[in-house]
């Protein structure tokens, strides 16, 4: 989620000097990308890092959560944005998901992560969090539909793997969830979640 500390940033520095890569991105979904290196290079900082060859297959399981500073570091946070999107990164869902998911848990009705238009969006607000589902950014975007107000972080929590367990069980594979919840609709949603 973005978050270094003095110690990371020497670390990633002095990681950058050894293997010569030019330039470090950080990504939108709050990854850390080095640019430019030369390949040769590749395995041997995968090594140092303990990156295996072929990744584990973790499909069930959400890797782009994006979360702002929140109520820990920022004035205007009403919600811990930061520890509910380690919650979220820590779900093991019933199965494969259907496509990537995208989260962005915002701290408070500014939403600086964007939440409105993720897959999976919560914000923050004076009675709790309100958690919005099938939303995109990308090249057809969507506002996404808003599936309970006023939770708490465990019952956010849960309702996220509840809406991530109906999105596997009813989607179709490679159906993001805006063009699932366009078909779909949030009342049909809603039914199999709370009917
Ligand atoms: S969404 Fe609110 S709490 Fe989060 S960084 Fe923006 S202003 Fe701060």
């Amino acid at each position: 989620m973005g978050m270094l500390t003095p110690d990371d940033m020497e670390n990633i520095a002095a990681i950058c000097r050894k293997y010569d890569v030019p330039v470090a991105k950080v990504t939108g979904a709050q990854r850390l990308a080095f640019l430019g290196m030369p390949t040769e290079q590749l395995e041997a900082l995968r090594k140092e890092l303990n990156i295996p060859d072929k990744l584990p297959h973790t499909r069930n399981r959400v890797h782009y959560v994006q979360a702002c500073p929140g109520s820990e570091w920022c004035k205007y946070g009403t919600g811990n944005s930061l520890a509910l999107g380690g919650e979220i990164e820590k779900l093991e869902l019933d199965g494969p998901l259907p496509y990537k998911v995208k989260v962005g848990v915002s701290g408070c009705r500014m939403c600086c992560c964007e939440s409105w238009i993720r897959d999976v969006g919560l914000i923050s607000q004076n009675k709790g969090w309100k958690l919005i589902f099938g939303g995109n950014g990308a090249g057809r975007p969507r506002i996404g539909d808003v599936v309970a107000e006023d939770l708490n972080d465990e019952d956010a929590v849960a309702l996220v793997e509840k809406c991530l367990n109906f999105y596997i069980r009813n989607a179709k594979f490679k159906t993001r969830s805006a063009r699932f919840m366009e078909r779909f609709g949030i009342d049909e949603l809603k039914k199999g979640l709370f009917g």
